[in-house]
């Protein structure tokens, strides 16, 4: 009897420990919260740009970030998810639909259909009945007095940043999905308030109207940046503009007039190529983006995308994937040393990095320790290149899907393998490759980083995250 009072006793001291860790371990004490999101970063995607950069026993600079937790990325509706639900799952704690940005689980994903001028200008998802908005951590952090912002390397209004400021069934509804940012504009998300802090990215095809000249743009006729400058936004078109910007308002950069941020490659090579010679940096966009936020005394939240990792891993070329992951890697650098020089210890900041999906590429053969991670595989023993079964080398890299399957292998050469333009040969045969269904890793540091840990549904991120702010 005395032995078993004993022992409840014990348990349910037991139980006030574990109750006392729980609850410290969510304490509020995250004042700013960076979440920095590598598109389609997948696990192969992070080591080998290691590789790429800083060799094999070298580290890149989220390495360096003390927690890792493991993701589950699948959708309410597949295995393998795009990165409308996976962002969505992180910034709403709901598992939504493939396609779907930041709607209830119900949410069935309807496209677009075209406008007079055959783009995707006509939302089909008003339709009654289909699903509701459900809150986003930027709609959280604004609601408590927090600026907030959303930065990317993608159009503005792409799958990724569009999770953190509009709810929409479907995610290439990209005109309605611009239009949902302006403050006070017809289709406004209300719930952000005054109106998100900072937005940076590219495609302002979809925020300017169509005209006959340039032959793109929204057929409503609305110049959405005439609006934002009406609300007070600064409103810039390149990298001169954006650090001429005074910190003290709200800003929207736009560096691209109809696509996407050139790859980093491309944009740092001699010259530029496209629109690159006036675009910033991630690293650059990311520092400018804390100048701006950091202007209120209540924190902020800023959502950063390195998001053509992504793109180049579709179109099968290494190089550019790699090369994107290191400029995302640099601003993550960029964040946290600029973040020290006011937080020295990250006491007030949660910094998290991870990916939203992985994709096919496979890192594969018995490759030398050193042997470039681009090039064709070179044996460990004999340094000699790798030969298949038919005698022919083959590179390191290859994706389990995508267009590049010859019928009949023929050897490779390192200096096609190490071109920029190299494609990696494929498994099955498709026009693009997919993403992959596998986990992602998550790493964090700062105020309230080690909550994440252990294996978590990436809808379990969303809580984490409210839980490190405080709400
Ligand atoms: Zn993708």
């Amino acid at each position: 009897m005395k032995l078993a009072l004993k022992s409840a006793l014990k348990l349910s001291l037991l139980a006030t420990l574990v109750a006392s860790s729980v609850a410290s371990a969510y304490a509020a004490d995250a004042k700013n919260v960076i979440f920095f999101l590598g598109d389609g970063m997948g696990p192969s995607v992070v080591t080998t740009a290691r590789i790429y950069k800083y060799g094999e026993d070298g580290s890149l600079n989220m390495d360096k970030l003390e927690r890792t937790a493991r993701i589950k990325t699948f959708s309410n509706d597949a295995q393998t998810t795009d990165s409308a639900p996976s962002m969505a799952a992180y910034m709403t704690g709901v598992k939504m639909n493939n396609e779907v940005i930041s709607m209830s689980q119900d949410t069935i994903a309807k496209e677009p259909s075209r406008d007079v001028n055959g783009n995707l200008g006509v939302d089909n998802c008003p339709a009654s009945g289909n699903g509701k908005s459900v809150p986003t951590i930027l709609e959280l952090a604004k609601a408590k007095g927090k600026a907030v912002g959303a930065i990317t390397t993608t159009e503005l209004t792409h799958a990724t940043p569009a999770t953190t400021f509009s709810h929409i069934c479907n995610r290439n509804a990209q005109y309605a999905i611009a239009a949902q940012s302006v403050p006070g504009g017809a289709g406004y998300n209300t719930a952000l308030l005054d109106g998100v802090d900072v937005l940076m990215g590219g495609g302002r095809n979809h925020y300017t109207p169509w005209s006959a000249t340039n032959k793109y743009g929204r057929a409503d006729g609305r110049n959405l940046l005439t609006e934002f400058a009406a609300k007070g936004y600064t409103v810039a078109a390149t990298k001169a503009d954006m650090q001429a910007a005074p910190n003290n308002k709200k800003f929207i950069g736009l560096y691209s007039t109809r696509s996407h941020l050139e790859y980093e490659l491309d944009r740092t090579a001699t010259p530029p190529l496209g629109e690159g010679a006036t675009q910033p940096s991630l690293s650059e966009m990311t520092v400018k983006a804390i100048d701006l936020l950091s202007q209120n005394s209540n924190g902020y939240f800023l959502m950063v995308e390195g998001g053509r990792i992504d793109h180049a891993l579709h179109g099968i070329n290494a190089k550019r994937a790699l090369s994107d992951t290191i400029a995302f890697d640099d601003a993550i650098k960029a964040a946290i040393d600029k973040i020290k020089l006011t937080d020295p210890t990250l006491s007030n900041t949660l910094i998290i990095v991870t990916a939203d999906h992985d994709h096919t590429l496979a890192f594969n053969g018995y490759g030398k320790r050193g042997n470039p991670i681009l090039d064709i595989n070179r044996d460990y023993k004999s340094g000699q290149p790798s030969k298949d079964a038919d005698g022919n080398t083959y590179t390191t890299l290859v994706f389990g899907n995508g267009p590049n399957r010859p019928n009949l292998r023929t050897n490779v050469d390192s200096a096609t393998a190490l071109a920029d333009n190299y494609l990696q040969e494929t498994g099955v045969r498709l026009a693009s490759e997919t993403h992959g269904g596998g986990d992602v890793k998550l790493l964090a540091t700062g105020a309230g980083a080690k909550t994440f840990k252990g294996t978590l549904d990436n809808t379990k991120v969303f809580d984490l995250l409210k839980a490190a702010f405080g709400f």
